[in-house]
């Protein structure tokens, strides 16, 4: 069936990019341009199981997608089954609520959140101006992190500063990885029946990391704030803390505002604790040889997600179901127990052996038997969430 969709996700320096078909359950090609905006850039491909890689001549976000399209051009196969682009766009702010067709209204939406997403937006707003340009047949549509979390009530996403920052500028909570939050929560519908009624927490724990509360299918709390530094500690972000703490680093460190946020954004969580990696993976294995810094930034890392599984929790009648996502919640049996050994006031707990040997890629339930709260282990995919709603768009 003709139904294959290019997303195109737009970071402030690489480019990720996946061509989804039958309903996007099936991944023809995928691939990544990184480094843009040096002259080391490169662009690769992968597809039917073989990885190319090239420099990319001129570094930019407009030549990484005039590369796709030439490399769609000598696979007229997959070229010919493409009927969309779906567009990950970080910031919709208070705008959209849900995944829209592009036009150029929805582009003027997207420039007017800009300034809450300064790194992304403009990214985003130049791969789809060039993909507008260089497919203009293409029905394009854009999918928001933030759309998801538009449901929270007022009292969640108000933060209690003077209501004229809400006003004038629409400083408030958004929260992120909205996405892969409305794609678990369908998920885990399917797999546990009736769950769309009842209260799950998710954790998704990725380089970025933050939680949700869904109550009923809509999100009623969620860690990340106005930008996704707030909430967790993460690989290199420090999530939340005492905001005097910025002007402390400024004047201690001889810092403007930006170059502070700089060290809390890019040199704090796992990394700073560790002064090793950004990285669980590497910090597991150090761990195992002994290196307590990576020890202690790993169960930091569980102590602080823990505890904000009980904040959104608050959003919540009951715990059902706590889901574990992202490339560290579908993989860390460390972090996963480490965390569920902090939620034991709400009767939260996992079977180790299962939690142990899960196996990867798969869905499977960990709870122990004598607790309330399902524990799921669930594989996220933004890009076929983006994928669906850009076919769904289409179809209307
Ligand atoms: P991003 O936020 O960049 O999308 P991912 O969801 O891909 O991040 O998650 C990356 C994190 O997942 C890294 O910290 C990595 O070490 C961790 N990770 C991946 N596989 C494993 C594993 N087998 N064990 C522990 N951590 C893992």
């Amino acid at each position: 069936m003709k139904d294959s969709i290019l997303v195109i996700n737009c970071g402030s320096s690489s480019l990720k990019f996946a061509i989804l078909a039958n309903a996007g359950q099936e991944t023809l090609m995928e691939g990544i341009a990184e480094q843009l905006g040096s002259n080391t850039s490169t662009i690769s491909f992968k597809y039917q199981g073989e990885k190319h890689q090239k420099k990319l001549a001129v570094g930019s976000h407009e030549f990484a997608v005039k590369e796709i399209k030439a490399w769609l051009d000598l696979h007229p196969k997959v070229n010919d089954l493409l009927v969309g682009i779906g567009h990950r766009i970080v910031h919709g702010g208070e705008t959209f609520n849900q995944s829209v067709l592009i036009n150029q209204e929805v582009i003027n939406g997207i420039q007017e959140c800009a300034n809450l997403a300064p790194l992304h937006s403009p990214a985003h707003l130049k791969g789809i101006d060039i993909s507008l340009a260089l497919f203009p047949g293409l029905p394009q549509a854009a999918v928001f992190d933030t759309s998801f979390h538009q449901s929270l009530s007022k009292e969640q996403f108000l933060y209690p500063i003077p209501m004229d920052l809400y006003r004038d500028y629409h400083f408030r909570k958004y929260g992120f990885h909205g996405t892969s939050y409305r794609y678990i929560s369908q998920r885990l519908a399917q797999v546990a029946k009736g769950s769309d009624q009842q209260g799950v927490l998710v954790a998704h724990l990725g380089n970025g990391a933050s939680t949700c509360a869904i109550n009923k299918g809509k999100s009623s709390d969620t860690s990340m704030g106005i930008t996704p530094l707030e909430g967790l500690m993460m690989g290199t972000r420090s999530g939340s803390l005492d905001p005097s703490l910025l002007t402390f680093i400024m004047k201690a460190k001889h810092l403007s505002a930006d170059e502070a946020l700089d060290i809390l954004n890019k040199k704090s969580g796992l990394l700073g604790v560790s002064e090793l990696s950004n990285d669980c993976r590497t910090l597991e294995e150090a761990m195992e040889s002994g290196d307590s810094k990576a020890k202690l930034a790993l169960d930091m890392f569980a102590v602080r997600t823990a505890k904000h599984l009980a904040s959104v929790a608050t959003t919540l009648d009951s715990i059902d179901h706590l889901v574990f996502t992202g490339g560290i919640g579908e993989n860390s049996s460390y972090l996963r127990q480490g965390i569920c050994n902090h939620l034991k006031a709400l009767n939260i707990g996992i079977n180790s052996n299962l939690n142990e040997n899960a196996p990867r890629g798969e869905i499977l339930n960990i709870s122990a038997k004598s607790n309330n709260t399902n524990v799921w282990i669930i594989p996220t995919n933004e890009e076929l969430m983006i994928a669906l709603d850009t076919i769904s768009l289409i179809q209307h």
